[in-house]
């Protein structure tokens, strides 16, 4: 076991003469033992990050240590890192059994060092009754799991894996998410998970390390990440229905301060303890950003109501969704199973203020999350 540590690590590609920056002063430290993901839409340098903490991608510039070793210049047999790649790449003229062997039998392990190694994995991934097929009998997750075997068999001391799951079918991928779930838990290993499904990584992680062009972006827990986004990328990013924003300008009366809608009737009055340091930003423009399960439908002590009209109730089982119109703006609220709407209902909701999220529409920074953290709320 071991953590992994990036420091301002760079990653530029040279391709037909353009410099392609694929990953710019990347900074994350990955504890022992620690499930991180690493999140962001395709494109934004997960792999290329990836490729190099595992070795098969020079860095362009910075450190990368795994313990307390510098790995930069080291060869990836002597990193001690495991990846799984998205594609399998199974050996097909080898069966199963030898697929998984093949790293151990390259390096000459003996026997019975072998064969407890093989006993170990195949158990946890329950694929014992696979080991005489060949790999063209196998259906695409059973494959994966072999894919899975061969990595973990080295025993590793930092696990990696690209996008595993992205070739399955739904019910397989739900599945096998929580075997690789189970498999960190009892080998206790690192493991970095990569994926652009946001869920994935809500279901999966310790921590989330969310990308975004070639940047990081933020990195914490779901709570973390959910409760104080950094930024409007991070809060739009996460949560599932995703955040409603509202376009706003601040408008200042004696003493007080809001934010009313672009587009319609919301207004938002700024919480006290915020308002001089809305008003001293000297900016106009603001967003509202609002999660749907932090709408209720009674109100509280601190809240603000919000009122529009049903446009689409959509009854889904486990929680419902209702989208609402606020004239020119959209409402998206979640709301228990047993709460029905129909369209044209005339609804109050409401928020409690500490829920609503701040963002400078300019920077897109989120100033409630900088207030709050400055606060210790
Ligand atoms: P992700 O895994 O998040 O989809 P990648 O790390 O694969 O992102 O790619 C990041 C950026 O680097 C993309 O713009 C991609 O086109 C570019 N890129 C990746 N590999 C190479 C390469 N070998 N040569 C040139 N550009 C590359
Ligand atoms: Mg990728």
């Amino acid at each position: 076991m071991a953590s992994v540590t990036l420091k301002n690590v760079f990653k530029t590609y040279i391709s037909k003469k353009e410099e392609v920056k694929a990953v710019r002063d990347l900074n994350l430290e990955v504890r022992d033992g620690e499930f991180m993901c690493l999140l962001g839409p395709s494109g934004c340098g997960k792999t290329s990050s990836m490729r190099m903490i595992v070795g098969l991608e020079d860095v362009t510039s910075g450190d990368i240590f795994i313990g307390d070793r510098r790995v930069n210049d080291l060869s990836p047999q002597d990193r001690n890192v495991a990846m799984s790649l998205e594609t399998y790449a199974l050996y097909t003229h080898l069966s199963v059994r030898e697929n998984i062997l093949f790293p151990l039998r390259a390096k000459g392990t003996p026997d019975d060092e072998l064969q407890r190694r093989l006993n170990r994995v195949v158990a946890m991934l329950e694929i014992d009754d696979l080991l005489d097929r060949g790999p063209s009998q196998l259906s695409g997750g059973q494959q994966q799991r072999v894919s899975l075997a061969r990595a973990l068999i080295r025993e590793p001391e930092v696990f990696l894996l690209d996008e595993p799951l992205s070739h399955l079918d739904v019910t397989l991928r739900t599945y096998t998410r929580a075997q690789i779930r189970h498999l960190h838990d009892e080998l206790k290993t690192t493991f970095i998970y990569v994926t652009h499904d946001q869920l994935e990584a809500i279901s999966l992680a310790d921590r989330i390390a969310v990308m975004n062009f070639a940047e990081l972006q933020q990195v914490g827990t779901r709570e973390e990440l959910l409760d104080y986004p950094i930024n409007r990328f991070v809060a739009d990013f996460i949560g599932e229905p995703a955040i409603n924003f509202f376009e706003c300008t601040l408008i200042t009366e004696e003493g007080a301060a809001s934010l009313k809608s672009n587009n319609g009737s919301l207004e938002f009055p700024i919480p006290e303890k915020w308002r001089q340091r809305i008003l001293d930003l000297g900016k106009k423009h603001f967003t509202l950003g609002i999660r749907p399960h932090d709408v209720h439908v009674e109100p509280g002590a601190d809240t603000v109501s919000l009122s529009g009209t049903v446009d689409v109730f959509e009854f889904l089982g486990e929680e419902n969704h209702v989208t609402t119109k606020i004239d020119g703006d959209i409402l998206t609220v979640v709301v228990s199973p047993f709460q029905f709407y129909t369209a044209g209902d005339e609804v109050t909701f409401h928020v409690s203020y500490n829920r609503v999220h701040i963002f400078e529409s300019e920077s897109q920074e989120c100033v409630s999350t900088q207030f709050k953290l400055v606060d210790g709320d």
